[in-house]
């Protein structure tokens, strides 16, 4: 799920607070900034362009350029200054158990190679977007430290591991 990033400003020192979409598809920001997927085949097909809609009149820049059509896409993190006020947006994902989706096809587990069955409990890698069993009899994500495939960290319901002050932004 992406996420953005702002400074809490009431907390010393600050700290980053974390806007979280509505609905899972849209971010309301100052001045009636949106971030938005793109609706129809463009989000169906797994697009994972996200974009800003700036109203005329807002002074939105993303990476210092200012938005000048009143839309861009963002990207994972792109710095994005509202009237002065700095956000940035992030789209990792955070493992997490869930069932298998049905993806019309048999899905094989990326650490044993066995099927695993639709609907059942599974972690999808968000490095590299491969599935592992984790039902409790076969719990292949949390095997090993690592993902099999990409070397993602296999920790469940650990924090993010981006943060803006890996860009040197405090
Ligand atoms: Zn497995
Ligand atoms: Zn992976």
């Amino acid at each position: 799920m992406p996420h953005i990033f702002t400074p809490d400003t009431s907390v010393t020192p600050t700290a980053w607070k974390m806007i979280r979409p509505l609905r899972g598809e849209i971010f309301t920001l100052p001045r009636d900034v949106l971030i938005r997927r793109p609706g129809g085949d463009a989000a169906r097909l797994g697009g994972a362009s996200w974009y800003l809609l700036s109203p005329a009149g807002a002074n939105v820049r993303v990476n210092g350029e200012s938005v000048f059509l009143g839309s861009r896409a963002v990207h994972h993190r792109d710095e994005i200054l509202i009237e002065g006020e700095r956000f940035f947006f992030s789209t990792e994902k955070l493992a997490a158990i869930e069932p298998l989706p049905d993806m019309g096809h048999t899905v094989h587990c990326a650490r044993c190679k066995q099927a695993a069955p639709a609907g059942g409990p599974a972690v999808c890698c968000p490095g590299c977007g491969a599935w592992f069993h984790q039902n409790g009899e076969y719990d292949c994500w949390t095997y090993d430290e690592k993902c099999s495939l990409c070397g993602f960290s296999t920790a469940l319901g650990g924090g993010y591991q981006w943060t803006p002050d890996l860009e040197g932004w405090s």
